[in-house]
């Protein structure tokens, strides 16, 4: 899909250059698959205003804004140097006026605004919370998707005495947040086998 700010050369440069920076500094930025489905879904159901929670270096948040020149985001970080990376990056964008940067733990902020779409894609473990925080933020029939409900194959597979306590414990919790999702009939959730799996719950 043609991402349309600023000079496209420009633009795609400072893309690559920002997927370069997450592969060496490991940055668990969204997939090919993802962030082309979220863009597309952006676009098909004509969002403007989201709310992404995870922002990492700003490489999805800049991505969204690239759909329309209308759209706005507003997006969390916790991680300092993630911060200052993506404040970096959305300079270097020109997107200042339309990303709203916000240095903080989303589980620490009440926000007031109301958002067409919800991105969830911060700690795993608490996707939950995240969920119920920010879901009075969403517009009648807004959507939440939620990023890595795989969580990298491991959640749908049986493997787990190889694998860590503390790694364990995350499955256990995204298959909890499974279940949250499936059981909440406020929500129609789709459960997508795209990128590292993505669930994409519209508000009835
Ligand atoms: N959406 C980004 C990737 C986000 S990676 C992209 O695709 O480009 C997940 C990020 O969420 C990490 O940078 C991590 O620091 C941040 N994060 C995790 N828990 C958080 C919390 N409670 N509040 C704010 N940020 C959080
Ligand atoms: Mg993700």
């Amino acid at each position: 899909m043609e991402i349309g700010f600023g000079s496209d050369m420009l633009s795609n440069d400072i893309i690559k250059k920002m997927k370069d920076y997450a592969k060496v500094n490991n940055v668990p930025i969204m997939t090919e698959g993802g962030i082309h489905y979220l863009l597309k879904y952006i676009k098909k159901n004509n969002i403007k205003n989201i709310l992404e929670v995870g922002t990492a270096i700003g490489y999805s948040a800049i991505m969204m804004c690239g759909v329309a020149e209308d759209i706005k985001v507003t997006t969390i970080e916790r991680d300092e140097k993630r911060y200052l990376e993506a404040i970096k990056n959305i300079k270097k964008t020109g997107l200042e006026d339309r990303i709203h940067l916000i240095y903080n733990d989303a589980l620490n902020i009440k926000l007031t605004e109301k958002y067409d779409l919800i991105f969830i894609d911060a700690a795993k473990a608490q996707n939950r919370k995240f969920f119920e925080r920010f879901e009075n933020n969403l517009v009648e029939n807004g959507t939440i998707i939620t990023d890595n409900m795989k969580f990298h194959g491991l959640v749908d597979t049986e493997v787990e005495a190889s694998i860590s306590r503390n790694l364990r414990q995350l499955v256990r919790k995204i298959r909890e947040y499974k279940v949250f999702l499936q059981e909440n009939d406020k929500y129609e959730t789709e459960f997508l086998d795209i990128g590292d799996g993505m669930a994409v719950s519209v508000k009835k």
